[in-house]
């Protein structure tokens, strides 16, 4: 099902999901006039607390599904790991974007890979493990040091581990509950960098500019924009953007996760969904990706990517948010709290935006 025409301000969006990603695109489909109905089935769900409607119903919850379906004009997800059945219902029922097609795409790292090396574009070598018959032969291929990851449901560093000199392949099998895998050559890269774009109904693609990203304990805490590459790498980081989100015949915005080795990209995943490393966009943008997401799936034109300031984006994780008000008090600083009650280690709870005067 494709959009007839734009939705107009005072139309309701569906949002699977009501972590964080799922509260900022409330409050930014919020500034442009829409209503949003939130699905999750988490009674304590942030994005509740900003939205018109919410249902709370497990994602197996069909009768909920077909309720929901109904009450809004344009379905979205704000995280990957919807129910693969979920989503080709719940786009039986109405509009739902991104397409299932895109979801499943990324929700297998294999099938990922298989389709972003078919785009010419380079991925770290791999090969499928189904037991540790298979991972000793995978790793006598592809070598060590090695990352060993399921093939689904993974997140910040959760079910992956690395293979390195002297790990024992029964080991690392059990570490990762010896589910479907895939096994990714080690990409010894100089930065990890990612890419926000968005594309519309219509094919129009926006990309923004390339942050770079450092990661802590496999948790993401800051992006730094413009990222310290070369401007060609970073306008080639870009073009493979484009060509994956074309590809894909994708609508929304999307994040796309690339290693920066000697002069080569090696695209890591992408996520169907607006990604961590794009909050900076909040402040140092015309409109932010959360907009973006919002104008693209509703039929609107997308907005400006332009960037008017450098900035660094922290994550603020677990006990640093009793820092709020020493954020609250900072110049030329965008504070974001997800309105999460409970700050167990490393989780994130909201991030700040320390915007400079842009120089490049
Ligand atoms: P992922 O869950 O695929 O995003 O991986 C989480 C993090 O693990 C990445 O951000 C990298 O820092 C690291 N990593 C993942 N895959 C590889 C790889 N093939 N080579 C080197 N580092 C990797």
């Amino acid at each position: 099902m494709r959009l007839a025409k734009p939705l107009a301000p005072g139309s309701t969006i569906g949002i699977f999901g009501g972590g964080q990603l799922g509260r900022m695109l409330a409050l930014a489909a919020g500034q442009l006039g829409f209503k949003c109905h939130i699905f999750a089935p988490e009674e304590d769900s942030p994005a509740f607390q900003v939205s018109a409607a919410h249902t709370v119903a497990g994602y197996h919850d069909f009768a909920a599904l077909e309720t929901f379906a109904k009450k809004v004009d344009v379905v979205t997800y704000e995280f990957e790991n919807v129910p693969s059945d979920t989503a080709a219902f719940l786009e039986s029922q109405a509009l739902l974007a991104p397409s299932s097609a895109a979801l499943r795409t990324a929700q297998d790292r294999i099938d990922e890979k298989i389709f972003i090396a078919g785009l010419g574009i380079p991925v770290a070598p791999f090969a499928a493990v189904n037991s540790e018959a298979d991972l000793h032969n995978a790793i006598a291929r592809i070598g060590r040091p090695a990352v060993l990851k399921t093939r689904r449901f993974g997140y910040d560093g959760k079910g992956q581990t690395k293979i390195a000199a002297d790990t024992s392949t029964g080991v690392a099998w059990a570490e990762i509950g010896k589910a479907p895998a895939i096994l990714e050559g080690f990409i010894s890269f100089n930065k990890e960098i990612s890419v926000i774009a968005a594309r519309g109904w219509g094919g129009v693609i926006a990309v923004y500019d390339v942050p770079e990203n450092h990661h802590e304990n496999h948790i993401l805490k800051t992006s730094t924009v413009p990222a310290g590459i070369s401007r060609a790498t970073a306008e080639e980081a870009r073009e493979v953007a484009r060509t994956i989100i074309a590809a894909l015949d994708y609508v929304g915005v999307m994040g796309i996760e690339m290693f920066v080795s000697g002069t080569k990209l090696i695209v890591n995943e992408f996520a169907p969904r607006v990604h961590n490393s794009g909050h900076w966009t909040q402040d140092a943008c015309v409109v932010s990706q959360f907009e973006q997401h919002i104008r693209a799936i509703c039929g609107w034109p997308l907005g400006s990517t332009e960037r008017h300031s450098n900035v660094v984006m922290h994550n603020i994780l677990g006990g640093e948010s009793a820092r709020w008000a020493e954020y609250g008090a900072s110049a030329r600083t965008g504070v974001h709290f997800y309105g999460k009650a409970e700050a167990r280690r490393g989780r994130k709870m909201g991030h700040i935006n320390v915007l400079t005067p842009r120089q490049g």
